[in-house]
């Protein structure tokens, strides 16, 4: 393993230590600790103030390709990047409402966008102000995403999208939606005739978006309707029929560094389960105590599995880190509940008087964690995935379709 930092990088942390030191007080410290995974409703007003702050810090877009403030934005190494986010996560920085557009579209824009699309925009999702969403799923169609049905009609420089997309994180907040639609035959490959489309959120009468209240009690994704929404043509990424490449060359952009500072967060969670566990007793149960144990050595591997592959072409390597990660962090909430014991099934807000349902931060925990072996591919793709393009097994069997 050649993953140090060095003095350069030491320097980097420094001057992040000391702009994020500057930067969250006042309401932004409030919101610390708030809107990650499971908490996306929790203040999104200090949270998309806080957008702009680190906007106004170049903070955002920092990964990405470009020259240094060609956006704004900072440009920083690898290393750099994880030094970044590790900080970001120790002082437990409000929960990020733009990582869509920064860690997916705009990578996506800077591979396959024209310079039209990259000025048009990369300046606004650098400054903090314009939000996406992904809209890849359907019902029908989400391991499977080559089977949507979403469609996009040419319509002289337009587009006009119909169909229903579904399980779309923070489209309630979302500015603007990057849509996988059917604009031609799927022809010989069901993978051909889409395209990628980007579709403004304000379009009333022609996109309707409807929460889903998850276990949670909670609504951080949502059913899309589109009836006739407009795209611009000028806003086909790769042009038309390029879709499959430009959507699966956007899950690729993932280089290993979210996947490092995440871990920071999973032990923080796993710190304050130990906690309960010793002031409840929980502890002096063996077989917690060995889970306990478990779980720590586990994200230890994680570690150093995730600096070991940083930034490499390893084809199996984000799927492998996603079955680790989203296996553990499954396990660690039941883990959490059950050092809670019987008392973990009684919610501490009045659930009597029919309101929604409040969670404290192990049931929640619990809960939200279920959806980790399935969003950003499910664990038996993972699996289907380092068996075919890593080990080299046959294709898996597809009937007719
Ligand atoms: C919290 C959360 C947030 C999400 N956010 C977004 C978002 O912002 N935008 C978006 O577009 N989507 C989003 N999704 C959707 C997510 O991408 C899909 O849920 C995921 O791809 C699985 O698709 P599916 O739900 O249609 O399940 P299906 O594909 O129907 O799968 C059902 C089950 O069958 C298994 N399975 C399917 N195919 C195979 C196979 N070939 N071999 C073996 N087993 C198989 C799966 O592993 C799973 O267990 C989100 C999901 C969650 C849970």
């Amino acid at each position: 393993m050649d993953f140090a930092f060095g003095p350069a990088d030491e320097a980097f942390r420094a001057q992040a230590r000391e702009w994020l030191d500057g930067h969250l007080t006042g309401g932004f410290a409030a919101a610390a600790g708030r809107g990650g995974p499971g908490g996306e409703h929790e203040d999104p007003g200090p949270r998309r103030a806080w957008e702009r702050e680190l906007g106004r810090g170049g903070w955002i877009g920092i990964g990405w390709d470009t020259a240094p403030g060609a956006y704004g934005n900072r440009t920083a190494s690898l290393t750099q990047q994880v030094v970044w986010a590790e900080e970001y996560a120790r002082v437990r920085a409000p929960g990020r409402c733009g990582h869509i557009g920064e860690k997916l579209l705009a990578p996506t824009l800077l591979a396959y966008g024209s310079q039209e699309q990259r000025d048009a925009f990369l300046p606004g999702i650098a400054r903090g102000e314009t939000l996406w969403c992904q809209g890849y799923s359907e019902s029908g169609a989400g391991s499977d995403l080559a089977g949507v049905r979403t469609v996009a009609e040419r319509d002289g420089d337009a587009y006009r999208i119909s169909g229903q997309k579904i399980w779309t994180s923070l489209a309630h907040e979302a500015d603007w939606c990057f849509v996988l639609a059917r604009t031609g035959a799927a022809g010989a490959r069901r993978h051909e005739g889409l395209s990628f489309l980007l579709v403004p959120m304000d379009q009333p009468g022609r996109i309707e978006v409807r929460p889903i209240r998850q276990l949670t009690g909670t609504a951080e994704f949502n059913e899309v309707f589109f009836d006739g929404a407009r795209a611009r043509a000028a806003h086909v990424v790769g042009g038309e029929g390029a879709g499959w490449r430009v959507a699966m060359g956007l899950l690729g952009f993932e280089r290993g560094v979210s996947t490092l500072a995440q871990q920071i967060g999973f032990a923080q969670e796993l710190a304050g389960v130990v906690r309960d566990a010793v002031r409840d007793g929980a502890v002096r149960d063996p077989v917690l105590r060995e889970q306990l144990v478990g779980l720590w050595a586990e994200l230890r591997v994680m570690r150093w599995n995730a600096l070991r592959t940083l930034g490499g072409a390893d084809p199996g390597a984000p799927s492998v880190a996603k079955l680790l990660w989203g296996g553990w962090h499954r396990r660690l909430g039941e883990v959490a509940v059950r050092v809670r014991g019987a008392l973990a099934a009684a919610g501490p807000g009045d659930w009597t008087a029919g309101a929604p349902y409040e969670l404290d931060a192990a049931q929640r925990l619990f809960l939200f964690s279920r959806a980790d072996t399935i969003y950003g591919g499910s664990d038996e793709i993972q699996r289907n995935i380092i068996a075919e393009r890593v080990l080299g097994l046959p294709r898996e069997a597809r009937g007719p379709r």
